[in-house]
């Protein structure tokens, strides 16, 4: 994890001279970089500089700092590209080819209908740009039909918080806090390799010895937890909900919850006593292969770091592992009832908070790229950007693993 690559230094935020301030494009770390142009004969037109930024204090990982090179790809497109008779491409200049699309899609709509054309975003674009796609759906074209990869990417984690939480967020807390933390728990995410610069956050936590990772695998995030830094549990594929549901029956069956907080703060307790009563350990255990001291002593440790008993705080944290199962919802709801049980939503120093992917996976389903979701309209949950003061436990399923029938991965 070099702090700098190039001729360029890391710096306060104000780069001298050519150089630009700017953020790495790539994902939701959004490191910040300086660009320094570099003379014209040059191998790269510019030079990537970490900068000191509250995410990445001044660190990239490999696709952060080669990122300038895909400027001189050899099979970089830089003119438009129309397509022949014969199937190939040629070269086109920007108004032929603006002229085309207009006309093209102008046509197809006369005949079809506003509806035959749609649009696909991504996560990759700005807010401005996201806003400006969705604007030119449905004022331009008219077309009920836009929507960008973010939809499937997170929607088991924006599904559950909004029925939880009211509200569709990634992390709620700036992510400097999780280095004072007692414990943080993650579920279904590897950022240790699609996040390397996050890693440094750890630190603090890793040192207490409160890393709990969550990973069938023994990936680079869960080897993080060895020489006493923490627990890596590792379920059998796609039970990372009966995880969840035997954390959450521990801390109500030792009287491990936040009780004043649960009385203030939310909603369906009696629900999740109810969803989680049937998930004491040791079944746990015949269904996920986690032996059920390991889940209590993970519970404890998870109970131990929240403020209510005296300790640091505590996070947990969710990834696409856990929200890309076909039970998605339901893990990351339990993942949040835990955090509500043990008064963590909301508290200074603790939290949950699913880990975004893209550079701008929130802001491009904020912005307008998803057709039940433009900026200012209300959707299921009722007006947008409103902050429920009571979150509401509960709501999983009875028995989402019920059966023999744990969730299993899609993706
Ligand atoms: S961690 Fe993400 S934002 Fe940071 S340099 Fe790597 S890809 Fe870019």
């Amino acid at each position: 994890m070099p702090a700098s690559h190039g001729t360029a230094s890391p710096g306060d935020g104000t780069p001298p001279g050519d150089a630009v301030a700017t953020h790495c494009p790539y994902c939701a770390l959004q490191c910040a970089q300086t660009l320094t142009r570099t003379p014209a004969d040059a191998l790269l037109p510019v030079v990537v500089a970490g900068r000191q930024f509250p995410t990445n204090r001044g660190g990239l990982c490999q696709k952060g700092w080669t990122s300038a090179e895909v400027l001189r790809a050899k099979d970089r497109i830089t003119t438009p590209l129309i397509r022949t008779a014969d199937g190939g491409f040629r070269e086109a200049g920007w108004d032929e080819a603006l002229d085309l699309i207009a006309t093209r899609l102008a046509a197809l709509q006369t005949q079809y209908g506003k509806d035959a054309v749609a649009i696909f975003g991504g996560g990759g674009l700005t807010n401005e740009k996201a806003y400006a796609l969705g604007k030119f759906a449905r004022v331009v074209l008219g077309t009920r039909f836009i929507d960008y990869n973010g939809r499937f990417c997170m929607s088991s984690a924006a599904a559950a918080s909004n029925r939880s939480l009211g509200l569709d967020r990634g992390l709620g807390f700036p992510l400097a806090d999780l280095a004072g933390a007692d414990a943080v728990l993650v579920v279904g995410s590897n950022m240790g390799v699609t996040m390397p610069p996050f890693v440094q956050h750890l630190a603090g936590v890793r040192e207490r010895g409160g890393l709990v990772v969550v990973d069938p695998r023994e990936t680079v995030t869960a080897r993080l937890t060895h020489d006493d830094k923490g627990i890596h549990l590792a379920p059998v594929p796609g039970t990372d909900l009966v995880v969840l549901l035997a954390l959450a029956h521990v801390v109500i069956a030792e009287g491990l919850t936040d009780g004043t907080y649960l009385e203030r703060r939310t909603t369906g307790l009696d629900e999740v006593r109810r969803s989680v009563a049937s998930w004491w350990p040791e079944r746990a255990e015949a269904v996920c292969g986690i032996p059920a001291d390991e889940l209590r002593r993970t519970a404890r440790l998870l109970a131990a770091a929240s403020p209510s008993r005296g300790g640091r705080g505590a996070y947990i944290l969710t990834g696409r592992g856990l929200e890309q199962m076909s039970q998605g919802t339901a893990g990351v709801t339990a993942a949040i009832n835990l955090a509500l049980l043990l008064g963590l939503v909301g508290t200074p120093g603790s939290g949950f908070g699913p880990v975004t992917g893209q550079g701008n996976g929130q802001g491009g389903r904020e912005h307008g790229q998803k057709s039940d979701q433009a900026p200012r309209l209300p959707d299921d949950h009722g007006p947008r950007r409103t902050c429920p003061r009571r979150r509401r436990v509960g709501r999983g399923p009875r028995h989402p693993a019920g059966s023999g029938r744990p969730g299993h991965a899609t993706a």
